[in-house]
C-alpha cells in the first residue's frame, strides 16, 4: 500500500483480534471485539508505531541523524519514538512538560533505558519549544528530524489508513462485519487515519472517537483539525479529490471533563472491570477513559445486542506504573500532565 511513501517495518502486524465474550456478557450488551495495537511489539507497543513506520523512514530518506518529538512526562509516543530511533541508530531527543521526577517510572523510565536525551519545558506541555530546541541541535551541527507531538501529521496519519486495510482483511477472513470502532482521540492522526481509510476502502462502519483531552485554548475546534488532518493525508496519499469536514468526525466529549491525565472513576471501574472479565490490561490515560466512555455509550442504549462494537487498544500500560497514575488512589492526580 503507497509504495510513493518510504516505510520501515517496526513492529508486528497484524495485531490481533480478540473476543471479549465474558465482557459483553456481563454487561448485556453488544459483542465486543478488540484490536489488540497494544501488542504492535515495539518496547511494549502501542498505536504509535503504525505512525512511526512512516515518519521514521521519512527521517532516514531525509538523512537526518537523529529525531525530535514532544509529549508529557508519561507519553507513549515518545517512548516508542525513543525506541523506533534505536532500532535504526539515530538519537532521539525529547520535549517533556513538567520538571524530572524524583524517581523515573513507567514510560519515563524507559524514555531513559532507550538512551533518549530528555528536554524538561516546565508549563510548555504541548511541545511549544520543539521548534527552537531542534534549532538548537541544527546549530550543533545535528541535523533533527522533527515529529509532531503525538506523531500526528498527515505521514503519521497513513499509518491508520494502512490500519484500517489491515482490520478490513481481517474481517473478510473473520467472516465477521462490524457496526462501529470505538477508540482514545488525543492528538487525532489515529481518528483521520481511520477515517482516510475507512472512505478509501468504502467501509461502512461508524468511527466513534473518544476524546482524552479537555478543550481549553486550541485554536481550532477538534473535529475542524481532524478534518484537516484528514485532508492533508488523503492528499499525500494522493487521492485527491478527498475533502473532509468538520461533520464527517464522531467524537464523544463527555468523558474528557476530569483533564488529561487525571485518574477518575471512569478510568478506574473500566481498567478494573476489564482487567478481571478478560484478563486484558488496559491504560489509566487512554484506553481506561475511552472503554469507561464506551460503557457508558452501551449502558445508555446507543449500542446494543445484536451489534458488534470493536474497540481498538491503543496501548499505553506502562502508565500503569506511574504512581501519580495510580488506580487505587481515590484521589489521585497527575502533576506531570
Ligand atoms: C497517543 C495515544 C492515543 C491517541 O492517539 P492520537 O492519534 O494521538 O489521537 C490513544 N491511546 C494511547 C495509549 C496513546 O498513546
Amino acid at each position: 500500500m503507497f509504495p510513493n511513501l518510504p516505510r520501515l517495518s517496526l513492529g508486528f502486524f497484524p495485531t490481533p483480534i480478540v473476543e471479549l465474550s465474558r465482557l459483553s456478557e456481563s454487561l448485556g450488551g453488544p459483542r465486543i471485539l478488540m484490536k489488540r495495537d497494544d501488542q504492535t511489539g515495539l518496547a511494549l507497543g502501542g498505536n504509535k508505531t503504525r505512525k512511526l513506520e512512516f515518519l521514521v523512514a521519512d527521517a532516514i530518506q531525509q538523512q537526518c541523524d537523529c529525531v525530535i518529538t514532544a509529549g508529557a512526562a508519561q507519553s507513549n509516543h515518545c517512548r516508542q519514538t525513543a525506541a523506533a530511533a534505536a532500532m535504526v541508530g539515530l538519537e532521539c531527543h525529547l520535549v517533556l512538560g513538567g520538571t524530572p521526577p524524583i524517581q523515573a517510572n513507567g514510560n519515563l523510565l524507559l524514555d531513559e533505558l532507550l538512551g533518549a536525551t530528555l528536554h524538561w519545558t516546565g508549563a510548555d506541555r504541548k511541545g511549544e519549544q520543539l521548534s527552537a530546541i531542534a534549532a538548537q541541535l541544527t546549530s550543533q551541527g545535528k541535523h533533527p528530524y522533527r515529529i509532531p507531538y503525538g506523531g500526528s501529521n498527515a505521514l503519521g496519519a497513513a499509518g491508520f489508513v494502512v490500519a484500517m486495510a489491515e482490520l478490513q482483511q481481517q474481517m473478510q477472513t473473520m467472516e465477521r462485519s462490524i457496526d462501529a470502532i470505538a477508540f482514545a482521540s488525543s492528538s487525532g492522526g489515529t481518528q483521520a487515519g481511520l477515517t482516510v481509510g475507512k472512505a478509501l476502502l468504502g467501509m461502512e462502519v461508524e468511527l466513534v472517537g473518544i476524546r482524552i483531552d479537555k478543550a481549553e485554548d486550541e485554536p481550532l475546534s477538534y473535529k475542524a483539525q481532524l478534518a484537516q488532518l484528514a485532508t492533508s493525508t488523503a492528499q499525500i496519499l494522493e487521492l485527491s479529490d478527498c475533502q473532509f469536514q468538520p461533520a464527517d468526525f464522531r467524537v464523544e466529549t463527555a468523558y474528557q471533563e476530569a483533564g488529561y491525565g487525571i485518574v477518575s472513576d471512569l478510568e478506574r471501574s473500566a481498567v478494573t472491570l476489564v482487567a478481571q472479565t478478560e484478563g486484558i490490561l488496559l491504560d489509566p490515560v487512554y484506553t481506561g477513559r475511552a472503554m469507561g466512555g464506551l460503557l457508558d455509550l452501551i449502558q445508555s442504549g446507543q449500542f446494543q445486542s445484536p451489534q458488534t462494537i470493536l474497540f481498538w487498544h491503543t496501548g499505553g500500560q506502562p502508565a500503569l506504573f506511574d504512581p501519580k497514575l495510580s488506580l487505587k488512589e481515590p484521589e489521585s492526580t497527575a502533576g506531570d500532565g
